[in-house]
């Protein structure tokens, strides 16, 4: 892999990520753009404890791409793009509008090919490989940031999820902060290391889940199951086999066979609905142990948290969605469906033959 880093025309970073170590990224952003002035404020709810990330933006948009060319898409000719180049493989760059900036983090934009027309689940190994090494770099690069205590990589897939691009992309938020989700799993592994005199919790439900009904996928490194407690329709959780805190630490066994069975899941997933059906929308997001001091959480270290991907799609049934609705909304309390036993089901066959 070689990487290029690059600054657009109003200042953010741009980053490429090339399979080809002799790829030469010299294209200059070409747009008259005025530099980004980013307000965005962290506010933190007294009574519940989580923060709130509230993004004012005043900026000068002098700019305006036709509504009917992707930003994503790389330039062509007069057609000038957030990707100054006329091609890419992987490219990260530093979101326009972010919800986190400055103090509050940053937030950042994967494209994962210059493909407009492909999804994840489209790409070869090879590229699927690209994007696991760029989530890598960036976890790595951003958690030297000092205002970055978690840094998160996850994608929105489908127009149902409230996605205007269509082009193939992810997201980075890094947060200045330890996130919500975040915090109760480390007070849940806090508590079980006391109660059991030791025992990881993250490992104890690893071996629970190897054991069960709801395993839907299992590689030499990887395993893939629907939770015991699963909150979605369809909601899959992907682990490595060996606990480690962070994409840095996956092993390169690990990184070797993580492309092979994160594709297949998600080709699975895009055929939960059967045929005909359009894409399964869907989110996919990585869990990784936060950076920042874990003073609050007693006895828990880094290297307590698993890394994971919990990958899970609102559609329910064919055409309908999964709302959020009074319960869910008002009070956190998920109603499912769709037993997991029975999803894990649905999933297994839907297996490529
Ligand atoms: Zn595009």
């Amino acid at each position: 892999m070689k990487k290029t880093s690059t600054r657009l025309a109003d200042g953010r970073e741009l980053i490429y990520y090339d399979q080809r170590d002799d790829a030469v990224r010299d294209a200059v952003d070409r747009r008259p753009l005025d530099p980004t002035v980013t307000t965005s404020e962290v506010r933190r709810d007294p009574l519940l404890g989580d923060s709130i990330a509230v993004a004012s933006h005043r900026q000068g948009r002098t700019y305006h791409p036709p509504a009917d060319e992707c930003p994503l898409c790389p330039s062509q000719g007069d057609r000038l793009s957030e990707i100054p180049d006329s091609s890419y493989d992987v490219v990260v760059f530093e979101n326009r509008f972010p919800s986190l900036a400055g103090d509050s983090g940053r937030c950042e934009v994967v494209c994962f090919t210059s493909d407009h027309d492909a999804s994840f689940a489209d790409l070869t190994e090879e590229q699927a490989r690209l994007v696991l090494d760029a989530w890598t770099d960036r976890t790595s690069e951003l958690s030297h940031l000092p205002s970055v205590e978690q840094v998160f990589c996850f994608e929105n897939r489908g127009a149902e999820i409230g996605v205007t691009l269509g082009h193939p992309h992810g997201q980075i938020y890094a947060y200045p902060f330890t996130t919500p989700r975040t915090a109760l799993m480390l007070r849940s592994v806090a508590a079980h290391k006391e109660a059991t005199g030791g025992e990881n919790l993250f490992d104890a439900v690893l071996e629970r889940e190897l054991a069960g009904e709801r395993v839907v996928l299992e590689g030499e490194h990887w395993v893939a199951f629907v939770p015991y407690a699963a909150h979605w329709p369809y909601e899959v959780h992907l682990y490595p086999k060996r606990r480690v805190p962070d994409l840095l630490a996956l092993d390169e066994d690990a990184r070797t066979e993580f492309p092979k069975v994160y594709l297949e899941l998600l080709r699975r997933f895009d055929r939960i609905f059967g045929e005909g059906e359009p894409p399964t929308p869907y989110i996919a997001a990585w869990h990784q142990a936060p950076f920042g001091a874990l003073e609050e959480f007693e006895s828990v270290n880094r290297d307590d948290f698993a890394l994971h991907l919990e990958l899970f799609t609102i559609r329910r049934t064919s055409g309908k969605l999964k709302f959020l609705a009074g319960s869910e909304s008002g009070m956190n309390v998920f109603i499912n469906d769709v037993p997991p036993e029975s999803a894990a089901q649905r999933l297994r066959e839907a297996a490529s033959s």
